[in-house]
């Protein structure tokens, strides 16, 4: 028999573990003193957003998970801190409701604008390092935690930034504001979102509802939890099971439906439409053979959870050169794959999430006035991942329309 101090004295274990896995993904903060009192005022601060709004919100992506309404999410990859990325706002908001506006007309389904925008300061990444040149220094991870620039002061994380993301996000929803009226004849109000990645942030911007009591994540209507940190027993999972707000959960082509049966017990165990949506980012060439199943098993498990086609994340390609990019081939691949799997099914294909920009840049690969690799570089602006150019994003608007009307 083994003697493990175990077996000599066997003590009384906890049947689930008390406390949930280290968080993954967090910035490694240099200093803990600074780390609390960035948090201590983050929780002094109004809610950046209205629990009626967000309860809105999830009303009518309840009405989008019976099949009556679709969800389009539109943004940066990454937003950055600043002057001119402020600038930016109105023109990505714009896009975004062209986009559902034209998606609209030819699904003839409302579409839901929601933005990644104003909270999206924080990523997170495949290493934790960078080595240029031989030098080594903390990948970047969002203006939230710190800078792009190759320098040790740039990358070192500085929790302050939490503070900066915090005001930043609440100049971008007052700059929203200033530009709803003109968007008279559209009743689809704009909402906003993000990945819920920073636990420190998220959880001191939690507050509770005056009115009806419940938590909500004040730092935007929708959040998401990314594919690297959405394990079902992890923090990120734990806190968004503790608060009201409509949930996405990213799901790549390694998951199982086994995950996605545990992420909408955690997540939704009262399966109630509008809290839970799966955003899925398969790739072009995956889709067709790993979402039917997924779908197919969470539908008959009886979750209402919304589905939606992130096209983006699952096609990224590296060019010769290094660069980052996407081909609209494929996005328009992915997007048409999703909507045939769904149709096969009979489950409603819920929509999209988009990485885009208002302005003419040239990071993706493709599209009606055709971006070529040669050109990359011309306007490459991105401070994370490739995003479709407005006119790249109005053609995909097209197809979809047309896809989504068959
Ligand atoms: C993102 O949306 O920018 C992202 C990192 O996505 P994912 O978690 O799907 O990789
Ligand atoms: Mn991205």
């Amino acid at each position: 028999m083994q003697t493990t101090p175990e077996a000599i004295r066997p003590v009384a274990r906890p049947a689930v573990r008390a406390t949930a896995p280290r968080a993954a993904q967090q910035p490694d903060w240099p200093d803990r003193a600074q780390l609390r009192r960035v948090t201590e005022r983050l929780r002094g601060l109004p809610g950046l957003v209205r629990p009626e709004d967000t309860a809105r919100l999830r009303d009518r992506l309840a009405a989008a998970a019976h099949g009556r309404a679709l969800l389009l999410q539109g943004g940066h990859c990454a937003e950055t801190f600043g002057a001119d990325a402020l600038g930016q706002v109105p023109a990505v908001v714009a896009t975004v409701r062209r986009t559902a506006g034209i998606i609209a007309r030819g699904a003839a389904l409302p579409v839901l604008p929601v933005g990644r925008m104003a909270g999206q300061y924080a990523k997170p990444r495949s290493r934790p390092t960078e080595v240029r040149d031989g030098y080594e220094l903390p990948s970047y991870r969002g203006d939230a935690v710190n800078g792009t620039a190759f320098t040790a002061q740039d990358r070192t994380p500085d929790p302050w930034r939490m503070a900066t993301a915090y005001h930043h996000s609440a100049q971008t929803l007052r700059t929203i504001a200033a530009q709803e009226p003109g968007q008279a004849g559209d009743e689809e109000p704009f909402h906003v979102s993000h990945e819920a990645l920073l636990l420190d942030y998220e959880r001191a911007l939690v507050r509770a509802d005056p009115a009806t009591g419940r938590r909500y994540a004040a730092s935007g209507h929708m959040l998401w939890i990314g594919e690297r940190t959405r394990r079902p027993d992890g923090a990120h999972v734990a806190f968004a099971a503790g608060v009201e707000n409509p949930v996405g959960v990213k799901i790549g082509p390694d998951a199982t439906a086994d995950e996605l049966l545990a992420l909408a017990g955690v997540l939704d165990p009262d399966r109630r439409p509008g809290r839970l949506v799966f955003i899925t980012r398969m790739g072009a060439d995956r889709i067709r053979h790993v979402l039917p199943e997924l779908v197919s098993k969470v539908h008959a498990s009886g979750s209402p959870a919304l589905w939606v086609c992130d096209p983006m994340h699952g096609n990224t390609r590296v060019t010769d050169d290094g660069i980052k990019t996407r081909w609209v081939r494929d996005i328009a691949a992915e997007v048409q794959a999703f909507v045939e799997i769904h149709r096969e099914l009979g489950t409603h294909p819920g929509g999209l999430h988009l990485e885009l920009t208002g302005a003419d840049v040239t990071e993706c690969v493709g599209g009606s006035e055709p971006v070529r690799t040669a050109d990359l570089d011309r306007n490459y602006t991105t401070a994370c991942d490739p995003r479709l150019n407005r006119g790249q994003a109005l053609d995909l608007a097209f197809l979809a329309a047309h896809l989504w009307g068959k």
